[in-house]
């Protein structure tokens, strides 16, 4: 199973994220845009992994967001990966936040002590807005949103076979339950 790590979003926030996806519509932008159900802040992708290591992964979030109180996550401005195997990828950054780091870096920590191979690559927080994507003037702002940041969800990501499309199962939910 192809598992990740992520902050989920609320609704409201997914709605606002929408119209931001509208707005870059708006000014030419094509691509595979990501769907208001697979909007999400990556923590640690997992990638496949054998069903009989899940409770190691569920344990790893657990431990993670034991330590960690809940935090408000900022939205900053637009950019994007240069074009790699997967195309340009668009994204929404953030305003650095110590807190996200330190969700992050428990997680890779407790990840390690559940004897899961170590990310080598460095942490770069972003929400992706679209995928294979192409635009040509300036992209557009947003106004700031304030996103909650309550826990970490561990993800399934499933390929649709009808649609070749990936879909995102929650598999478990880890609340931060730590102290501010
Ligand atoms: P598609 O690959 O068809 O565009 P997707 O990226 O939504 O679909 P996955 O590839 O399963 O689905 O990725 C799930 C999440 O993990 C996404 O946030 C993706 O950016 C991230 N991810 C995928 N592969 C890697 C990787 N090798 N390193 C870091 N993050 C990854
Ligand atoms: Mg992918």
């Amino acid at each position: 199973m192809r598992l990740f790590y992520a902050i989920d979003f609320p609704e409201e926030i997914k709605s606002a994220l929408m119209r931001y996806q509208s707005d870059l519509r708006s000014i030419g932008t094509t691509g595979r845009f990501v769907r208001r159900d697979t909007l999400h802040l990556t923590l640690h992708f997992l990638g496949e992994t054998p069903p009989s290591q899940l409770m190691k992964a569920k344990k790893a979030a657990d431990q993670a967001a034991a330590t960690c109180a809940p935090f408000s996550l900022c939205t900053a401005s637009p950019g994007s990966f240069a074009k790699g195997r997967g195309g340009e990828v668009l994204w929404l950054g953030l305003e650095p936040c110590k807190a996200l780091l330190d969700v992050q870096g428990q997680l890779e920590d407790c990840l390690e002590r559940q004897e899961f191979k170590k990310d080598t690559k460095p942490y770069r927080p972003h929400i992706t807005m679209a995928r294979d994507a192409d635009w040509s003037t300036d992209l557009p702002k947003l106004d700031p949103l304030t996103i909650p940041a309550d826990g970490i969800t561990l993800f399934e990501s499933r390929r649709d076979v009808s649609t070749g499309r990936y879909r995102y199962i929650p598999l478990h939910i880890a609340s931060f339950c730590g102290e501010a």
